[in-house]
């Protein structure tokens, strides 16, 4: 019987995993004394990033990074590896409600210039960003990452001092601590039955790239419609991207409309703002729910970005959190390592002081998020009102705007984790 030993086993390989997997390694080689043992890291994927021609079109699925996930990602080396055509500054932002105009007094706007800030943000193809965080750690010279791709795992059990994972081809892999950032059906939290609290919005997001008569101005555009949000994202070639949140079957017409129907359609959900769009991307839609574990640690577990949260992409704050959520646990568990000799990565104390970091947020954010969807697809024209003044009357209050923009950018969170790694 095949049988792998590791320190730490992170379940899932997507950003948020391989971002904690680079920091934890990091952290531990820049410090490590020379009589302690390296940490022996695991990664389980199921499906390793495919890989990418270098002239290949705009992927689907984009993300908007804030400047606080920027500084994570520098940290982990991904940053740095990324082509920069496969990302795109954003310096301002337009938000408004469908009824008033995007510059109107129902409207909010954020420029980075306001705060002495280069931008606000990126919009960063998902997939060129794993992929460059993967083929770092395959390809370090000092390999400290076990990437383990062959089987999926099929059964989990615990053991005195150790989870062990039993892979679909019968080997194991023992394990004192294991990570789930195994996604928002995260298999983690199922095998250890973890409750969780949360809801499918029965609502889509459509998203595709299109081209505009009128340049993007590197802004992000929002519209809430009564039925969801529809967002317009600038992209490094000159195209946006569109999230078009809207009920399922709303979504699922959307997506077979013919190429000009369907242009004609999000030219008028989103005001006019760039004038004509043009259809130039297939079309995908992607359900929406919330969900949040109400556990994030235990004896010997933690769970980090979506397997911990699931969150509307209306702000697009997802990959942020999940990425805050990386780095905040590699940060507590290097402490840890680095303090105690025989210091255990899987104790439950320790990982406490992770989830305490994390939590209060997470759950601000997902409340947010709930909130606005709740407000602006609100049947009571009242409220929808009532928000969209309230969106004209923060507009021209500099203070509460800037503590919003703060917010949005996450850097006013993790400003001391920032600096420290
Ligand atoms: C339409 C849309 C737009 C979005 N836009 C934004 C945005 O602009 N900004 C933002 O911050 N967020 C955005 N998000 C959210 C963001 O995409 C997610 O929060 C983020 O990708 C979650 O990262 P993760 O690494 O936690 O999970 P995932 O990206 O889901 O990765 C999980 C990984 O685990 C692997 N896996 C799953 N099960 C197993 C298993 N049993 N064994 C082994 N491996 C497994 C998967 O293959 C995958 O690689 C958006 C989401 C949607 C739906």
């Amino acid at each position: 019987m095949i049988q792998h030993d590791f320190d730490v086993l992170i379940v899932g390989g997507g950003v948020t995993g391989l971002v904690c997997a680079s920091l934890l390694s990091s952290l531990l080689a820049n410090h490590r004394p020379n009589h302690r043992p390296r940490l022996r890291i695991g990664v389980l994927e199921a499906q390793s990033p495919r890989p990418l021609a270098a002239d290949a079109d705009t992927d689907l699925r984009v993300v908007a990074i804030a400047p606080a996930g920027r500084g994570i990602l520098e940290a982990a080396g991904a940053w740095q590896v990324l082509p920069p055509g496969r990302r795109a500054a954003y310096e301002r932002m337009r938000v408004w409600q469908a009824g008033s105009t995007p510059f109107g007094s129902g409207s909010i706007g954020f420029d980075a210039a306001d705060s002495g800030a280069p931008e606000l943000g990126h919009i960063v193809e998902h997939d060129w960003l794993r992929l460059g965080l993967w083929t770092s750690l395959a390809e370090s010279a000092a390999p400290s990452v076990t990437l383990l791709t062959d089987s999926p795992p099929a059964g989990l059990r615990r053991e005195a001092s150790a989870m062990v994972v039993e892979l679909t081809g019968g080997a194991l892999l023992r394990t004192r601590l294991l990570v789930g950032a195994d996604g928002s059906d995260s298999w983690v939290r199922e095998q250890l039955q973890l409750p969780s609290t949360g809801h499918d919005y029965a609502q889509s997001a459509l998203v595709t790239h299109v081209s505009s008569e009128r340049p993007h101005g590197r802004t992000a555009w929002q519209c809430f419609t009564p039925s969801g949000p529809v967002a317009l994202l600038p992209l490094a070639d000159g195209r946006s991207s569109v999230v078009w949140s809207c009920p399922a079957a709303d979504a699922r017409e959307r997506a077979a409309l013919a190429d000009d129907e369907f242009a004609a359609r999000l030219t008028v959900a989103t005001g006019n703002v760039l004038g004509n769009l043009r259809a130039t991307a297939r079309r995908h839609a992607v359900p929406l729910a919330a969900r949040h574990t109400h556990r994030y640690t235990g004896s010997r577990f933690a769970l980090i970005g979506d397997a911990a949260h699931q969150i509307h992409p209306l702000a697009g704050q997802g990959i942020n959190l999940g990425l805050l959520d990386a780095a905040a646990l590699a940060e507590t568990l290097a402490a840890h390592l680095l303090a105690t000799r025989l210091a255990d990565p899987g104790d439950a104390l320790v990982l406490r002081r992770y989830e305490r970091r994390r939590k209060g947020e997470n759950l601000l954010t997902l409340a947010a998020m709930e909130g606005l969807h709740r407000v602006f697809t609100s049947d009571s024209s009242l409220l929808t009102r009532l928000a969209a003044a309230g969106l004209g009357v923060i507009d021209r209050l500099p203070l509460i705007k800037g503590l919003l923009a703060d917010q949005a950018t996450g850097l006013h969170r993790n400003r001391e984790l920032h600096a420290r790694l």
